[in-house]
């Protein structure tokens, strides 16, 4: 079966077309500037890149193009459309209503809508490339596989806030949690690399890109995760500010003459690694600072490394115990100076690591040493790949 996974942005489009037998790519890429100018990158599986300078005005002609690229005689990889089974869309926000994935229907649209306030900026453009696809694919089954979903298994202690009870009641103001997609895939595979029994285990996966959070799995499901309603809370991530006293919101408003929308401008786009050195949002700047001896970059990653430990051991007190811990994303795949920083905090569980094996970059391998109490591993995610499962699953 031939899978086309739409990870649909505000103003850009990233694609891939899985072929479900072989679980391989045949063709990855992006659509950006759409609505201003507009340009496709587009890569058939052991091809070369073309960047294509075109007009993208909407969605519906990005994904027009999209499926041009895919059946061009020279740089496709499928002859025509009838050739592309099904469609996975990536969607930030499930709310309460979509604990799994779902094959998309108008119901299902119109519920998606209603999550619409809970990820204002994300929702709204994922059910235009559903509606894009339904249009340009008419009859092709749709899937939609929520960030939220996974994390739909976490009890109340874990997802009440300390507010309000009718906040709850009337707006659904809870803990979500997102990288739901990835946090499922890393976690079974950690099972599988780690030889760990589904039923009884007890794993944290650190899911740590540009966007971060940890996750404590407790056989198979997710009991609590670091980020909340939104995707602000939790760690400190490459812009966003994770964790803080809410009170340093008005604090900074009022010292800065910002209003709402200014101070929440600088918690997500101004804070985390970038504001606080100065440098860079990128790991492998700061490495290179903080190597030079900048001393806001090296207190940045330090910070970053002591948030991520604190949230492990909250985990491990969540879950009794820690079975296995898995990094991915791409500071968690392939920085093993700060994955070295982070396990040097898990003493008291029991944590050795190799590190030989935690040099290893990009592909699965347990970074622990034999003896280690806790096995510790490095897993690629692969959310594309996980999207079209679940798709193939469902239809
Ligand atoms: P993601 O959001 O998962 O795509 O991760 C992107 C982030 O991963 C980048 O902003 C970098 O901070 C980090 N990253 C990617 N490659 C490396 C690398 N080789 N070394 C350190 N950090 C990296």
């Amino acid at each position: 079966m031939k899978v086309l996974v739409i990870n649909c942005g505000s103003s850009s489009l990233k694609y891939q077309l899985i072929d479900s037998e072989t679980e391989k790519a045949l063709a990855v890429g992006l659509c950006e500037r759409i609505g201003i100018d507009g340009c496709l990158k587009h890569t058939p599986d052991g091809g070369e890149k073309h960047v294509f300078n075109i007009d993208l005005p909407n969605h519906e002609v990005a994904i027009q193009s999209v499926l041009a690229a895919l059946t061009n005689a020279e740089y496709g990889v499928i002859r025509d459309l009838s050739e592309i089974d099904a469609v996975g869309h990536r969607v930030v926000h499930g709310g309460e209503q979509f604990a799994s994935s779902v094959v998309i229907t108008p119901e299902v649209i119109r519920a998606i809508a209603d999550c619409n306030d809970l990820a204002p900026l994300h929702n709204p453009a994922n059910l235009i490339g559903i509606d894009a696809c339904m249009n340009l694919m008419p009859g092709v089954p749709q899937v939609a596989v929520f960030d939220t979903a996974f994390h739909q298994t976490m009890p109340k202690e874990a997802y009440l806030y300390g507010l309000p009870y009718e906040y709850y009641d009337k707006y659904k103001v809870r803990r979500y949690g997102f990288h739901g997609t990835s946090h499922s895939y890393v976690s079974k595979r950690a099972m599988e690399v780690g030889g760990l029994e589904p039923e009884n285990s007890k794993i944290v996966v650190c899911h740590l890109g540009n966007g971060a959070s940890v996750s404590a799995v407790l056989n198979g499901k997710s009991v609590d995760t670091s980020m909340g309603l939104t995707p602000l809370e939790g760690l400190i991530m490459g812009t966003r500010s994770g964790d803080i006293d809410p009170a340093i919101m008005e604090f900074i408003a009022k010292k800065e003459g910002l209003d709402i929308n200014g101070v929440m401008t600088v918690l997500n786009k101004k804070s985390g690694v970038f504001g606080m050195s100065g440098v860079s949002s990128d790991f492998r700047d700061l490495d290179k600072a903080a190597g030079e001896g900048n001393v806001h970059a090296q207190d940045a990653i330090n910070t970053f490394a002591y948030g991520v430990a604190k949230y492990v051991g909250a985990y491990a007190a969540a879950m009794n115990g820690i079975d296995g811990i898995a990094f991915t994303a791409g500071v968690g795949e392939n920085d093993g100076k700060v994955r070295k920083l982070i396990c040097k905090y898990f003493g008291y569980l029991g944590v050795a690591i190799d590190d030989a094996k935690n040099s290893i970059r990009g592909e699965e391998v347990i970074i622990s040493t034999p003896d280690s109490r806790v096995k510790v591993m490095v897993i690629p995610t692969n959310e594309e790949l996980a999207i079209a499962r679940e798709t193939v699953a469902l239809i």
